[in-house]
Formats: C-alpha cells, sequence, structure tokens
C-alpha cells in the first residue's frame, strides 16, 4: 500500500494546495477541476452514447440525450456525508483532511456555467481521432441539452445552487438535482426548481442509514426524514435514489415503504453500487448486487407500495418504480 505525507486542509480550498496526491488522482481519474470547488467529469456514457450508440438509462427511461449530457458538481469535496458506497474523495482519504462541510462557495454561477461549458468541449474534442464515432451525435454535442448535479459532494452546500440552476435552464438545459437529503432549510430555499429532482435514500431507518451513509452531524436522519416530508410540495417531477449494497441496505422493504410513502415521489429508481472511484478504498468489489437481486428488491417494493416496475436497465442494474404510467420525458422539450 502507498503511504502518503499527513497533509490538512485549512483555510484554503484544496484546489489551492499544491499538487497534494488527492489532486494528481482526481486528475488521474479525469476530473477536470472548475474554479474553487466545482468539477466535470465524463460520463461513461456520453462516451458510449458516441462511439458505441448506447445511451445512458436516463435516455431510456426520461428521454434526455446522454450525448449532449454535462455531468458535474458545484461541490467537488464536501459532502453532509461519507457514504460508504460513495465515488468522492472523502476526507481522509490519502492522508488528506479537510472540512467536508464547509464549500467555500467562492465561484459564481456564471463562471462554474461556462466553466462545464469548456470543460465539456475538452472532453468532446479527445473524440475527433475515434473512427468509430457518430459524428451527427459529436456535432449535437456541441450544444448540450441536460446538465446532471450529481458527480460528487452535496450540491445543497453550494449556496447559489437555485441561481446556477436557472443560469443552465436560460441556457435550454435541463436539469437533474441529485441531493442527500440532509438540508432541507437550503432545499426548500431553493430559488429555482431543478428538471427533475432526486433525493437518496439509502436506508430504511437510522441505525443502517448511520452505518452506509455515515452522516457528519447527530440529526442527519431527522433531517432526510424533513426533505422526504418536503419533496411533494415540488412542482417537478421527483425521484427517490436508493443505492444498493450486497449485504447492507437490501433488506427491511417495509420500512422504505414507509419512508416512500412519506415523500410520495413520482418514481423510485433502485440502483446496484458500483466498485468504481474512491468507494474501492471503502467496499469491496463483492458489494455490488447482480442486476436479479436489484429486480428483486425492487419487486418487493413495489408489492408494499403500489408504485409499479415500469423499465430496468440491466447494463446499470437499475430498475425504475412509478406512481405514473408514462415518466415525463425531458429531452422531448
Ligand atoms: S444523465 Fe447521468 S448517466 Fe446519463 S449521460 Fe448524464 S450523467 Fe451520464
Ligand atoms: S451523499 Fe453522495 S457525495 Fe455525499 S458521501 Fe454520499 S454518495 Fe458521496
Amino acid at each position: 500500500m502507498l503511504s502518503y505525507p499527513k497533509r490538512k486542509i485549512g483555510e484554503n480550498s484544496l484546489e489551492e494546495t499544491v499538487a497534494s496526491p488527492l489532486l494528481a488522482s482526481l486528475k488521474k481519474q479525469k476530473y477536470h477541476l472548475i474554479g474553487k470547488h466545482s468539477a466535470v467529469k465524463r460520463c461513461k456514457w456520453l462516451y458510449e452514447s458516441i462511439v458505441n450508440d448506447r445511451p445512458c438509462y436516463k435516455q431510456k427511461f426520461y428521454g434526455i440525450q446522454s450525448h449532449r449530457c454535462i455531468q458535474m458538481t458545484p461541490s467537488l469535496y464536501y459532502c453532509t456525508q461519507q457514504c460508504l458506497f460513495c465515488w468522492r474523495a472523502q476526507s481522509g482519504d490519502m492522508q488528506v483532511t479537510w472540512d467536508e462541510m464547509r464549500n467555500p462557495n467562492r465561484d459564481k454561477p456564471e463562471e462554474i456555467v461556462e466553466g462545464c461549458f469548456k470543460a465539456q468541449k475538452k472532453i468532446l474534442s479527445g473524440y475527433k481521432g475515434n473512427e468509430k464515432t457518430n459524428w451527427r451525435k459529436f456535432e449535437e454535442a456541441q450544444r448540450p441539452k441536460q446538465v446532471a448535479i450529481s458527480l460528487t459532494g452535496e450540491p445543497t452546500l453550494y449556496e447559489p445552487l437555485g441561481d446556477l440552476i436557472s443560469q443552465f435552464h436560460q441556457k435550454d438545459l435541463t436539469t437533474f438535482l441529485v441531493t442527500n437529503g440532509t438540508l432541507p432549510d437550503k432545499l426548500s430555499r431553493l430559488s429555482h426548481e431543478p428538471s427533475q429532482l432526486y433525493v437518496s435514500l439509502c436506508a430504511p431507518n437510522e441505525k443502517v442509514y448511520k452505518k452506509i451513509c455515515r452522516p457528519q452531524f447527530p440529526s442527519a436522519w431527522a433531517k432526510l426524514n424533513e426533505t422526504l416530508d418536503l419533496l411533494e410540495s415540488f412542482r417537478c417531477p421527483t425521484a427517490v435514489r436508493m443505492t444498493m449494497v450486497k449485504d447492507h441496505n437490501m433488506k427491511l422493504i417495509d420500512q422504505y415503504a414507509k419512508l416512500v410513502e412519506k415523500a410520495n415521489p413520482t418514481y423510485i429508481e433502485a440502483k446496484a453500487y458500483m466498485h468504481i472511484g474512491f468507494s474501492n478504498l471503502r467496499l469491496g468489489f463483492d458489494r455490488m448486487p447482480m442486476h436479479h437481486e436489484v429486480k428483486k428488491f425492487a419487486d418487493q417494493l413495489a408489492e408494499k407500495t403500489g408504485y409499479r416496475v415500469i423499465n430496468e436497465a440491466p447494463e446499470s442494474r437499475v430498475v425504475l418504480l412509478s406512481r405514473i404510467a408514462k415518466p415525463i420525458q425531458l429531452g422531448k422539450n
């Protein structure tokens, strides 16, 4: 195992510190750093769509166009949880520590939006030399239509999040916002709603939650429950996202069902943990459930909640449950 000199990040953001092993690792993992606390990373499905004509499951479910999607975060290093299954670099990884609850909020939404477009162009330029590139898609991809504000970190720690969403919408992009739900006050004060709002719910009760999501403040479970209560007040479609980790959080369906009832989301997505990024430091490869195991969980949840299983994508080990007959197609505007 490699050993790294211990460093503690104080007032400065990680980006301002010189060549820490953490930054080197992020760059190696192809994160495009923007300003002090944001990043874009090429989604595997952007590549798959342009080069192999295989779009992501969200194109299949909701009609967004994978080849025109930017995957970004305004809160790269900051989060209120330290989930075992997270791709994110967490304080303590590679012997670097910092205050994860304090996003410096230095960069303006317009700077971040501009940085995202630049980073996406750079990512796409890599496909010019690929003989399998679909040139129609390549051309379309130069004009992104969708942003997944989800990459890593908790986006509601970025204070002007509503303005960031608004600026993407003004540029005619749709937005998926993924939050862990621990900051309901910030979520309820969002100045602009995303096109679709995701809340992660990866435990049926507080005991499992503390073990797998490792919240960084004591009332996090209560706060997450407040967010579930809040969900119905959003006008946009909402989704409860469950990341399934084998032998950790795939039981106690009755308890999950009660939480779903409280939130009454438009959709539930049950998805297998993927053994990638920094999660490799925390969980073994064998913690990834197979698609049939996720499907079994989803079928049991459907039985308890009255939601219907309406779609699935075995290649991503994800199952979609819905309370409406057909998902709203966001990419068709
Ligand atoms: S919606 Fe998500 S999975 Fe699909 S292309 Fe965008 S970032 Fe990737
Ligand atoms: S909430 Fe998301 S970003 Fe935060 S630790 Fe969990 S998976 Fe990672």
